[in-house]
This record gives C-alpha cells, structure tokens and sequence, in this order.
C-alpha cells in the first residue's frame, strides 16, 4: 500500500511533506484549482484520480491532503479529524515565524506531523489485518449509524470482579432507542466506553494510570535503551569518566526541546542540574540520573489530586462541590468536563453541568449534547445517579456571573453532588479577556479550577499556564490542570513540563482521545522515560 501527505499552500507549493511521492498530488491541485473535486464537507474535499484516493482539508489558506491508492475503509470524519489535527500542528508551529523556520521547529513539525499521519495509517492497516475491505462510497459527511450490531438491543449493567469492570459492552452501545424529545441527538461516535480506564477500590471508581507509551509501535518501545543509543553514543568514552559538561548539557537540552519543552524551560532545568552538580565530578550517568530526578521532580508537586478525597470530604455542606474547567478555545474544555462528569456518575455523584460559555454560537448546544450523551449512558449503565445541564442561554460578562449563581443555588436545592461549569475559551494573551475570569472566580468561589491545556502546544504553554494561573487574582490560583489530546503527540510530551514548572499546578488527569473513557491519571515515570527516551 503507498501513501502520502503534503501540507501545501493554495497554489500547490509544498510546505510540508511526509514522504517524497508527491508528483501525484499535482491531480489533487488541479482538480482544486478546477472546482471538480468533491465537497465532503466544510473545506473538505475528495478527489478520486488515477486509481488514487484523494481527501484535502483548508484551514487559514492551508491544505493538508494526502492520498491513498488502494481503497480505504477509515471514515470521512475520522480522516478529516486527523487533517484538522495535523493542519492545526504545522499552523501553531510556524504562525509566529516571520522567517524560514529553523531546524528544531522542524525537526518538531516532522515528528507531529508524522506522529498523527502513521496513526492514521495504523487504522487502515487494522482494517486490512481484519480483512473489513469494504469500500466505503464517498459520500458527504453523513450522521454515523447508531447501532452497533453486536450490542443491539442489550442494556448492559455495570459489575465489578476484584476492582475490574466486567459485563458492561464495551464498544458502541446500542442507543436505538435514544429518545430526541428535547430534539437533542446523542452523539454515537462519543458513546464508545472503555472498561479498562477504570478500576475500583472499595467504594471508589478510580481512573487508571497511563501505562503505555501512546501511539508507539512496540518496535519502537523495544528500542535499545542502552546509554549507548541516540544522540548519547557520542558520549560512550565519557562513561565513567568526567565529561564537558556544557557540550552534555547542549545535547540535553536539544533533547527536551526536541520532546516539545520550551527552550527557556528547558534552559532553566539545565542550569539547576549544572548547579547541583558544581563541584562534583560529574560522569554522563550521574548527569542523566540528576535529570531524571529533576523532571520526576517537576511533575510531582507536593499537592494532593485525590479529587474525589476533597468532594467526598465536604460533601456535608449544603452547596454541591464547584468545578470550574477554563482554557483557551478548542483545547478540549467542554470534553474534559463531560469525562469528569462520566467518572463521577461512575461514583454514583449526581452531575450537573452548567454553561457559562455564553459568548460562542453553539457553545451551549455542544453541552447538551454532551449531556444527552452521558444521560444514554447512564441509562444503559442503570445509575441511580443522575446529570443534568443548567443553562440561561447566551449574554455578556453579568450574564456568565448570574448563570453561575443561579446554577449553584439550582444544584443545591435539587440534591447535585458536583457541579460543573464551563467557560468561555479565551486567548491567555488577551487581558481584556482574561479579566472576566476573576469576577467569575469570585462570584461562583469554585471549589476547583482546572485549566485544560493541549499536549500540541509546546511553548505557548508557558505562558498559557502563567496567565491563567494568575488570572483570578492575588488569592487564588489554578488547582489543576488536565492536558489533553496526550494521543496525538507521541512522546512528545514536553507541554507537560512546561505547564507544572510555571505554576507548580498538578496534573490531574491526561486526556487521551475523543470518548468519555479517554481519560487516564499521570505516570511520572512513564512521562519521565518518554522524554529521555
Ligand atoms: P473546547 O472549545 O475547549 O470546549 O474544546 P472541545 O471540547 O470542543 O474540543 C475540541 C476538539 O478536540 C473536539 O473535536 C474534541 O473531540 C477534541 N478533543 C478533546 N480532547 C481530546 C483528546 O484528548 N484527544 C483528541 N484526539 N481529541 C480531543
């Protein structure tokens, strides 16, 4: 099978691309220039040309597009996730570069953007392994189909077996019989649960640990970790031996660059090793192991993330346990606070979800969907515990306030254990946006603010976490953070040091996909190898 991407601009001048076949895209731009090629849907297009499958993806006046040539089996709207993905990727990338962009924002871009391409690929190489070779037609985007076959008609109950999920169906439920009363329609596509982010100790659901390093192939785990391999190998004579600590310390911070930390993150870690280590003889494990610590270090602030310790623990009062969830716009916000709200239904808490995002069009229509989809898997999960969505519709800033209120004082008198409140998305570099946060802060006085941040981000992150953290004013900061879309970045996974060294924030889970069970809890080794790696 061959395949191949391009990130191009309009006329067809290449910016970007994963492998050199790129002669049969000339077809692709044509058919562009032509207007012959298909609509999917907004500013995405397919073209079938010379027995080549073509799907292309606009954003800003930048395509990203790539061909198959056999016939493919992912669907349109995975494809076109991974090209928003990947467009995203290339534009945060370079959007700040006034000149050519130099070598490590490449080497980053390669690394991305291969990352998300080979995992696009590895859907069409399952599907080939299970021989599901049926065309798909082209067709424009189209409402995936509701029922899974194997689960038709079977409400599942949830059991437990020695702190393990059993007998509940994973994959796509079967929700034929969604009621859309309210004209809100589940989502099916989100309805996928994974048993196995759980686990159960006593009477608590408690979500799992990352435990294996997203998105690589197991060739790639079994490489040789000898500190003989990569970039080390240089060093092999230094082993044991005193070493130049400034030609080491260049090549460890290329490294944590290269792994999406911030050059003036990195810079600063480099420089509290060189520290530690002033008059020591310094050998390349001694610097290595002093690293490790370092990072370990990092992202294990001396704070507790027992969240459901904290709710558990106030629950006698009379107002129900406030969560506020911010970010900028598109980081995740309002499916993360849906993943918050599936693990607490786990726990038998009843959830309501309250929208204060009442600026962008839609924003509040989002939620309920989010709701009506967690309300189908409740039902099918026979919860005694209920989720429900408070909202006043759209307005300014004193509407966000009063919504906020009025949702508390709702959530107390209808017996909510947690509430939880979106926000509107926000530039973090934008003050007269980021002022609202602290009358907001103030007025609703969350129990918690967690942050939302994307693993894509990289170095904007700094300054990200450090607005956000201080934008509720002298007394009150961020609690947590959650960083999402861990899966599209491989081991790249540097945002995550930028973040906690800012602010001293925890990390309270990673976000790992689309679904509500794509949710896992930090592994700090795991996290630590993988930017040694
Ligand atoms: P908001 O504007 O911050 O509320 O962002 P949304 O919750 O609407 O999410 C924006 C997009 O990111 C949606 O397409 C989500 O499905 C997707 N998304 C959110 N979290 C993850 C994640 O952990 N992994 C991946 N791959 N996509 C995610």
């Amino acid at each position: 099978m061959s395949q191949s991407l391009i990130v191009h601009s309009p006329s067809g001048e290449i910016l970007y691309q994963y492998n050199n076949k790129i002669i049969p895209f000339n077809d692709l731009i044509g058919s562009l220039v032509n207007e012959t090629s298909i609509q999917l849907d907004d500013n995405f297009f397919t073209s079938s040309i010379n027995q080549k499958r073509f799907y292309c993806l606009k954003r800003d006046d930048i395509y990203a597009s790539l061909y198959f040539d056999i016939v493919t089996t992912i669907d349109n709207d995975k494809i076109k996730s991974k090209l928003q993905d990947i467009l995203k990727t290339y534009i945060k990338l370079t959007e700040d570069l006034e000149e050519d962009i130099d070598e490590d924002i490449q080497i980053k871009i390669k690394s991305l953007i291969d990352h998300q391409f080979n995992q696009l690929m590895k859907l069409q190489a399952n599907d080939d392994i299970t021989g599901n070779s049926t065309p798909e037609p082209v067709t424009p985007m189209k409402t995936p189909k509701k029922v899974n076959e194997k689960s038709s008609g079977k409400k599942a109950m949830r059991k437990w077996v020695d702190g393990e999920m059993i007998d509940q169906a994973d994959g796509v439920l079967d929700f034929s019989e969604s009621k859309e009363s309210d004209g809100v329609r589940a989502d099916s596509q989100q309805l996928k649960v994974d048993n196995m982010t759980f686990k159960k100790e006593k009477d608590l659901v408690l979500v799992n640990e990352l435990n294996d390093i997203l998105g690589q192939s197991d060739d790639e785990d079994d490489e040789d970790e000898t500190p003989t391999s990569g970039f080390l190998s240089k060093f092999t004579s230094y082993f044991g031996s005193s070493i130049d600590i400034d030609e080491v310390s260049k090549k460890f911070h290329e490294q944590l660059v290269n792994k999406n930390i911030a050059p003036q993150t990195s810079r600063q870690i480099i420089d509290r090793i060189k520290t530690k280590l002033k008059g020591k003889k310094i050998t390349l494990p001694i610097f290595k192991q002093t690293l490790i610590d370092e990072l370990t270090k990092i992202l294990s602030p001396n704070i507790s993330t027992d969240l459901l310790y904290d709710i558990k623990s106030k629950s006698s009062r009379s107002r129900p346990y406030v969560i506020s969830v911010v970010g900028v716009n598109g980081v995740g916000k309002s499916t993360n606070l849906a993943k918050l709200a599936y693990w607490f239904l786990q726990n038998n808490m009843n959830v309501l979800i309250c929208a204060c995002d009442t600026f962008r069009s839609g924003a509040v229509e989002q939620l309920k969907v989010h709701v009506k989809n967690l309300n189908t898997l409740n039902e099918s999960n026979q919860s005694q515990a209920k989720i429900d969505i408070f909202e006043k519709g759209y307005g300014g800033g004193d509407h966000v306030v009063a919504t906020a209120k009025s949702a508390i004082e709702f959530g107390t008198k209808n017996d909510f254990d947690v509430i939880l409140i979106d926000t509107a998305g926000r530039t973090h570099s934008n003050a007269k946006l980021m002022a609202p946060l602290k009358k907001f802060g103030d007025a609703a006085d969350p129990d918690k603010i967690i942050m939302v941040g994307e693993a894509l981000v990289g170095t904007d992150s700094v300054e990200q976490a450090t607005n956000f953290n201080s934008a509720f004013g002298n007394k009150r900061n961020l609690d947590f953070f959650i960083i999402s879309k861990v899966d599209t970045v491989g081991d790249l996974v540097g945002t995550m040091i930028n973040m906690v060294m800012a602010t001293n924030v925890p990390i309270l889970f990673m976000g790992t996909g689309q679904t509500y069970t794509d949710i896992k809890r930090l592994n700090v080794k795991l996290i630590v190898d993988m930017l040694m790696k």
